[in-house]
């Protein structure tokens, strides 16, 4: 048995004995030794490893520019603003996503409209946009769940009949492909964006990027990292060669070239990461197929899907037994999730006035969902574990 992770301490389901965690990275010695070149060098930040990194990040996903932020957060907020949208403007996104989609929007005061999803990928069900547009409505907000891209040519097409920006939350999708393209490529979209955070397909520790083909919003994402400073197209004229300019209210959310130098050498394994999560996604439907306890994912006929996560959805007779389920889960060493609790249904959205019921179908899919383990470092051994352990806890629980 390889020890994977320990779920964290303070988690009260883990009772000791080896967990394998829904999801990892992958840390190897040439990637270390990258970032040990970067502490010896002179710059530990602002360096050449940045830029370094964005024009690899832009290659990958065949799309003009790469902005590299500190966090996948931060990147999203930094691709909103750039939009330059009124206060008080719509965005349409899931409720099937992780807080960060909705109020990194919010947090440059914009509000959140949430359309309810589809049943079989988690994705925002794309023939329930449209009756949600309203004369505030500016920007369209899709997230590719679990790595499943979005039919991204019908958003596409609503975005061109009612003029609405599109961003990409790609965050769970690095490395996978629509219609044989590249998400990220922006083919469809004004941005899009990634994270790497450990859990997700590369990492830099924390990061993230706004991919996208305009010169424009590149350049606004740059003075937004920084603070909205600028030392070109100045508006005031220019005082010697010290001189920079502020000309909007923007933060530090720069990345390290430590950090970038990980991403580089990261990058370079991302399509052997997801080759391998592929692999375990095939050994896991050899496994699951007409079993009786719960559904597996699909994957459309457009769809590449970089599986960011592997999710599991209770059949109707063990939907409201999944607490007991998923604690029996954690009790075998299966470090299992649960992805996505309903957005508006936290306690501070509700505040916002969002009512429980607003989109059934994801609700139903929060009560039937969980998330498996899948990372690239997972072995033969790990993969019939969690396959055996998942069966017990079935066969073992009292309907
Ligand atoms: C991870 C994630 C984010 C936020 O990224 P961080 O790098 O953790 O800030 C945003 N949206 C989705 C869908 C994510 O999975």
């Amino acid at each position: 048995m390889v020890i994977c992770r320990r779920i964290e301490k303070n988690d009260e389901t883990y009772r000791g004995g080896t967990v394998i965690s829904y999801g990892r990275q992958l840390i190897e010695k040439d990637d270390i030794e990258e970032v040990v070149k970067v502490l010896k060098s002179d710059f530990l930040t602002q360096g050449p490893k940045i830029e370094e990194f964005e024009k690899n990040i832009a290659g990958y996903c065949n799309c003009k520019y790469a902005v590299v932020f500190n966090s996948g957060t931060s990147a999203l907020q930094g691709a909103y603003f750039s939009l330059e949208l009124k206060k008080g403007c719509e965005f349409i996104t899931s409720p099937n996503t992780f807080v960060a989609t909705s109020n990194a929007g919010i947090d440059v005061g914009l509000n959140p409209i949430f359309v309810d999803i589809e049943k079989d990928t988690g994705n925002i069900d794309v023939s329930k946009i449209e009756r949600n547009i309203t004369r505030k409505t500016k920007l369209i907000v899709p997230i590719h769940y679990a790595g499943h891209p979005v039919d991204m040519e019908k958003i596409y097409q609503i975005a061109q009949k009612y003029k609405l920006y599109v961003i990409e939350d790609a965050c769970h999708s690095l490395g996978a492909k629509y219609k044989g393209e590249k998400v990220g490529s922006c083919k469809y979209s004004d941005m899009a964006v990634l994270s790497f955070h450990p859990v997700k397909h590369i990492t830099t520790g924390e990061g993230g990027a706004v991919l996208t083909n305009s010169k424009k919003y590149f350049e606004k994402l740059k003075m937004f990292r920084n603070h909205g400073i600028t030392k070109e197209n100045f508006i005031n004229k220019s005082a010697g060669e010290w001189y920079y300019e502020m000309q909007f209210l923007g933060h530090n959310y720069r990345m390290t070239d430590i950090q970038a130098a990980l991403g580089i050498s990261q990058l370079k394994k991302l399509n052997r990461f997801v080759k391998k999560r592929r692999e375990i996604v095939k050994a896991y439907e050899k496994a699951f197929k007409n079993n009786s306890y719960f559904d597996i994912p699909v994957e459309k006929g457009y769809a590449y899907s970089s599986y960011h996560l592997y999710s599991i959805w209770l059949k109707d007779k063990y939907k409201n037994r999944k607490k007991d389920i998923f604690s029996e889960m954690r009790k075998k060493g299966l470090g299992v999730q649960v992805h996505y609790i309903p957005v508006y249904l936290q306690p501070y959205y509700q505040t916002l006035g969002f009512k429980k019921g607003i989109c059934p179908i994801a609700e139903d899919f929060y009560q039937r969902e969980i998330s498996i383990p899948i990372y690239p470092s997972m072995t033969t051994e790990n993969i019939s574990f969690v396959i055996e352990k998942l069966f017990k806890v079935f066969e073992e629980v009292n309907l």
